[in-house]
């Protein structure tokens, strides 16, 4: 049989399907999760319910978002899951998580494998809605999880680490080898937790602005600041704010880009 067949479910590349199998690490994600009854917990892409299942022996009721249609429907005909959990059909990256938060009278609880082509851009997403949502657990790519927890002066360290932090505290959970998909993919596995803080350490007064001085300096992470954002900063201005054009992106803490984007007119 094929290995990309799970299940009697035929997995999808482009919808990024490596269905868990590994009941240890299963069970390790949902205790770092800890459902409690009565909590909004949202989940994303849970396929073919490897921790859906257990998340909703938790839970009262449990709210997923799945893009894949027959997945979508596999989950509304099983039985242990049809009268705990709304099924929502639909492209978690168009997403809008405020509505479900109104409609829940809650904060959520984000979590899931998400699928690895998309998880990037489905984190910034998820960041606008930073304010209504407690916590979100995540399997990403190891090396996503190494880039979102690095801090200055190193390599990993980047775009993704700058805004990540910017909105939450992380947390790296567990290490997942390939061998607890099916298919297994070709990269390690990590397991992360984010917090979204109530009260941000550094306040930006515009977020576009923020994403902007982080994405001229990294585009061109070699050169030194003062060469990367000279569209936007003279050598006086940055000097004026204490920091050194000599420097490049990857010396610069959350803390000096955030004084960055509040001082660019
Ligand atoms: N949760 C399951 C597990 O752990 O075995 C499946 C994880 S698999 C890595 C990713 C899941 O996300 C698949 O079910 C896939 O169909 C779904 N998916 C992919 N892109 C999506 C999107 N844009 N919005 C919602 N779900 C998506």
């Amino acid at each position: 049989m094929s290995n990309r067949v799970h299940q009697g479910h035929f997995a999808r590349k482009r919808f990024g399907q490596n269905f868990l199998h590994d009941e240890f690490i299963i069970e390790s994600i949902v205790a770092a999760i800890q459902p409690r009854e009565g909590q909004a917990l949202v989940e994303i892409g849970p396929g073919l319910a490897a921790l859906t299942i257990p998340v909703s022996k938790q839970v009262d009721h449990l709210t997923v978002i799945e893009i894949d249609r027959d997945l979508a429907h596999r989950l509304l005909e099983n039985p242990i899951l049809n009268n705990k959990i709304s099924v929502i059909e639909q492209d978690a990256l168009t997403f809008d998580f405020n509505q479900l938060s109104e409609q829940l009278g809650k904060s959520l609880r984000v979590f899931g494998n998400l699928p690895y082509n998309i998880s990037t851009p489905l984190m910034f997403h998820l960041f606008q809605y930073a304010d209504i949502i407690d916590d979100m657990h995540f399997m990403l790519q190891k090396e996503v999880v190494t880039r979102l927890v690095a801090g200055p002066n190193c390599k990993d360290y980047g775009r993704l680490s700058v805004m990540a932090q910017y909105y939450c505290h992380i947390i790296p959970v567990l290490e997942v080898p390939p061998t607890s998909f099916k298919p297994a993919p070709k990269v390690d596995s990590a397991v992360v937790k984010l917090v979204p803080y109530k009260n941000k350490p550094y306040l930006v007064n515009d977020i576009k602005t923020l994403s902007r001085v982080t994405t001229e300096a990294f585009n061109q992470r070699r050169k030194t600041i003062r060469n990367s954002l000279s569209n936007m900063f003279t050598d006086e201005q940055l000097t004026e704010l204490d920091i050194n054009p000599n420097l490049r992106a990857e010396n610069l803490t959350v803390e000096q880009y955030c004084l960055l984007a509040n001082a660019w007119k």
